[in-house]
């Protein structure tokens, strides 16, 4: 191996393990940190950043890529050393563009402003989040300015997620889903039904026990996977060996199922990532869409299947008899699927999530450019969020504060959600496409085959190529709303017609 390169595979492997430390100390922080503990944990997060963005984009990280440019012209693209210094290259050219000191204000008008918004929401109170919310907005737009050669503003936030993705690519596939989500959710979105039956009780050990039952035949390994509880479910890792999912418990739910699955889907991706990157920067899922599309596949395509309640529902029936006992499986089905506007995006069915998300989008890209006055925010959501899901926001707390988001200056990250929904159906339309047995193995509660076909089309691949490299690699195209729409309308539409 060439020595310059076993020089910076050294040095970003070092970095790399800062980061991971970073992560482990914030899964201990959400998940078994005594409260107590939360100042120091902060600033020893804080030390970590600093040290591994210094060591990044350090002058020498930058010497060593131009000595390798001729070592990688020899190589093969697809290779993993070719892939590290031309993923190294664009994240170092990126992370040099912002001065520190904007970078630390950013992470301390953050901090600040969470507290704020958390008792605004709780109040509804928007006046007194706005101030906070007019500085994360301008230091979003020094941020802006730091970049240069993009067609819109926009684009650098949502670069920072979906490296690559422009935001006109992002708008047409939006404004395509959105034409044909408006017309089905008025249709379907009042069809009702007795779903009172899904407000439980449910033991919560029956839940924890269920959940794992559920996602170690999707490929939860204990021998690499943890389940804990936290507040905001999330997944995280320090490595492909060692992944740390998150859930949460409600006795008058069963969301907890489909956390579980969710999370499960983003710690496959992590998992599945090739061992020959591990402690490189390309060990990781390639964008936070393609990761979405993970959760959103295992959650939603296969968790909210029939044929996977085929398999299921008999066992969550047992598992319940005082709730679910005389409940035919086709109820329970639907209730899972039930199409219903509601206020408050977590909680959202899988077609009207998209457009809570259309509407961040298109808000997001006005308030940046500056063409809505930050003041007038409520009153100019309620009125989109009247058109598109046809209820009315009862107050800011279940309308435009409802989201932490803003509050630390998220920008951009919201439309994610969506793409990942797109993307995730034209994925499983490929794995379909050369499996069709998988449906009938989903029957026998077999997931072994997707899972597979799955780590070495996709998870394997870590970040090695650009998210649009990776999708056309998987599913041989661009990014294509149709797939998505075409299920939904399929799906839904039964739904509604029987
Ligand atoms: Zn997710």
């Amino acid at each position: 191996m060439h020595e310059r390169f076993a020089e910076l595979k050294n040095r970003l492997a070092e970095i790399h393990d800062l980061r991971r430390a970073q992560e482990v100390l914030f899964w201990d922080q959400t998940v078994m940190m005594p409260p107590g503990g939360g100042p120091v944990r902060g600033a020893q997060l804080t030390t970590l950043d600093r040290i591994a963005h210094q060591q990044f984009i350090s002058p020498e990280i930058g010497r060593l890529l131009d000595d390798l440019a001729s070592y990688e012209d020899g190589l093969d693209y697809d290779s993993d050393e070719a892939s590290l210094i031309r993923t190294t290259r664009r994240d170092w050219e990126k992370a040099r563009r912002v001065p520190a000191e904007l970078a630390a204000e950013m992470v301390g008008a953050a901090a600040e402003a969470h507290d704020v918004w958390a008792k605004a929401r709780e109040e509804s109170d928007f006046p007194s989040f706005l101030p906070h919310l007019e500085r994360a907005v301008e230091l979003k737009r020094r941020y802006v300015a730091c970049f240069e050669g993009y067609d819109e503003p926009y684009d650098v936030l949502l670069d920072d997620f979906e490296p690559g993705m422009k935001t006109a690519e992002v708008r047409a596939v939006f404004d395509e889903l959105k034409t044909e989500l408006v017309p089905l959710i008025a249709e379907i979105g009042s069809v009702e039904g007795d779903d009172a039956f899904m407000s439980g009780p449910f033991e919560i050990d029956a839940q924890h026990e269920l959940s794992l039952r559920v996602i170690e035949r999707f490929g939860y390994d204990p021998q690499f996977f943890r389940l804990d509880l936290t507040v905001h479910p999330f997944a995280a890792s320090s490595g492909t060996q060692d992944i740390r999912l998150t859930t949460r418990y409600k006795e008058d739910d069963l969301t907890s199922l489909f956390t579980a699955m969710h999370e499960c889907g983003h710690g496959l991706y992590e998992h599945g990532v090739s061992q020959t990157l591990e402690r490189t920067p390309l060990c990781h899922g390639v964008s936070s869409a393609l990761h979405e599309s993970q959760s959103r596949m295992w959650e939603n395509i296969v968790g909210r299947s029939r044929p996977f309640w085929n398999h299921f529902y008999p066992q969550v029936q047992a598992a319940f008899p005082n709730v679910l006992g005389d409940v035919e499986q086709e109820r329970f089905y639907r209730a899972i699927n039930r199409v219903k506007p509601s206020y408050v995006r977590v909680d959202a069915d899988e077609a009207t999530y998209n457009l809570h998300i259309i509407l961040r989008f298109e808000l997001e890209q006005e308030i940046l450019a500056g063409t809505i006055a930050l003041a007038d925010l409520p009153e100019i959501w309620n009125e989109r969020f009247e058109e598109y899901l046809g209820i009315p926001v009862p107050d800011d707390s279940l309308g435009v504060l409802q989201d932490v988001h803003w509050s630390g200056g998220g920008f951009g990250y919201f439309p994610t959600y969506s793409l990942g929904n797109i993307i995730s159906v034209q994925i499983w339309e490929k794995a379909l496409a050369e499996n069709p047995e998988l449906p009938a193995q989903f029957e026998r509660g077999e997931f072994g085959e997707l899972h597979e076909w799955l780590r070495s089309n996709l998870y394997s691949l870590g970040r090695k190529f650009t998210p649009q490299e990776t999708l056309e690699r998987v599913v041989g195209g661009p990014i294509d709303a149709k797939p998505y729409v075409r299920y939904l309308k399929e799906k839904l539409g039964a739904l509604a017609a029987a």
